[in-house]
């Protein structure tokens, strides 16, 4: 089975599983964790922030970064497919309090026309006041779509004046980055607040890290525990994070790459494909998912009429070119 569904399915490598057995660990609620300590440090480096917080989950980061700019009865805006909107079951107004109002674009990009003239300054008792602005890079259901540097800093000229805070949700900004040679610390710049996962493309089984200001993370550090995600010797994870850092970021090009066949396959234009993920518009969604399955290439169906795949770590060039052949012929 080539296994193309989410860049969530690959499993640890041998040498991160060594790199794993041998980190020196500690209580990380204790803040004595020194594997984590050297990750956090590391991460927050990369995107030019002061610290940054490791968490079990990417939604659970993006929650407490989200939370470190909105207040209870603010909102914060977003594009209408965004995984803060859809994917995080309500975590944002269940546990933070706060309203969500969205544009819509069909590539996840930013549209500084649809934010501004949604944009409510705080005006006392009448309106929500929007707190911020939340964007995602790369965007997910939007099929891999990287945001532009330019649009990033225009939103954040705006944002500047206007007091909007910026969060990232970058759960993917490591393909973003290779795929584009945008400096980390560039999409750092523009953003108060990042979300980032180790999880995905990057390989590693469990992980993901809030990055921001000092202040933001020792608050973030409190509602991690309240929230129970509090973990104790976190450096086992850590230090998959910290081997996929020095050995999965520049091999994300060899998954865009077989994206771009998988596409090409599929009877799409493979330069609409920016980075690891394909959608393929199909009306028979779910027999084509059957059809592959049976074939030997597992892949989902995104509603009715729309296919997904994902290339990833554990899908090699040999398995791109054998899964694209199948898919073609179907
Ligand atoms: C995967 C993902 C997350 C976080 O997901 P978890 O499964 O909670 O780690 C956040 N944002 C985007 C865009 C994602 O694709």
């Amino acid at each position: 089975m080539i296994d193309l569904r989410s860049d969530t399915l690959t499993t640890p490598t041998d040498s991160m599983r060594a790199a794993m057995a041998k980190a020196e660990v500690g209580d990380d609620v204790y803040g004595e964790d020194p594997t984590t300590r050297v990750l956090e440090e590391r991460v927050a480096g990369l995107f030019g922030h002061e610290a940054a917080l490791f968490t079990p989950t990417g939604s659970l980061a993006n929650v407490l970064a989200v939370r470190s700019l909105v207040s209870v009865g603010q909102e914060v805006l977003c594009e209408a497919s965004a995984h803060i909107a859809r994917a995080e079951l309500g975590a944002h107004g269940a546990i933070t309090g706060l309203t969500m109002r969205t544009w819509t674009h069909h590539r996840g990009q930013v549209d500084l026309g649809a934010i501004d003239a949604m944009f409510a300054p705080d005006m006392g008792p009448f309106f929500v006041p929007t707190a911020a602005v939340s964007v995602e890079n790369t965007h997910n259901f939007a099929g891999g779509a990287v945001l532009p540097l330019a649009d990033l800093q225009a939103l954040r000229a705006w944002a500047t004046p206007t007091g909007t805070k910026i969060h990232l949700d970058g759960a993917r900004i490591w393909n973003a980055h290779v795929a584009t040679g945008t400096p980390l610390s560039a999409y750092g710049d523009i953003a108060d607040v990042l979300a980032v996962c180790l999880s995905k493309g990057l390989g590693a089984p469990v992980g993901s890290l809030m990055v921001g200001s000092r202040d933001a993370i020792a608050e973030a550090r409190i509602w991690r525990k309240r929230l129970g995600g509090g973990m104790r010797q976190t450096g086992i994870l850590a230090a998959a994070g910290l081997h996929a850092l020095d050995h999965h970021v520049e091999r994300l090009a060899d998954d865009h790459a077989h994206a771009k066949l998988l596409a090409e396959a599929c009877g799409l234009d493979p330069a609409t494909v920016d980075t690891n993920i394909v959608v393929v518009p199909r009306t028979d969604a779910g027999d084509f998912v059957a059809a592959a399955g049976e074939a030997g290439v597992r892949i989902s169906a995104v509603g009715p009429r729309a296919v997904r795949l994902v290339t990833h770590l554990d899908v090699s060039r040999e398995d791109a070119e054998q899964a694209a052949s199948i898919l073609a012929k179907i």
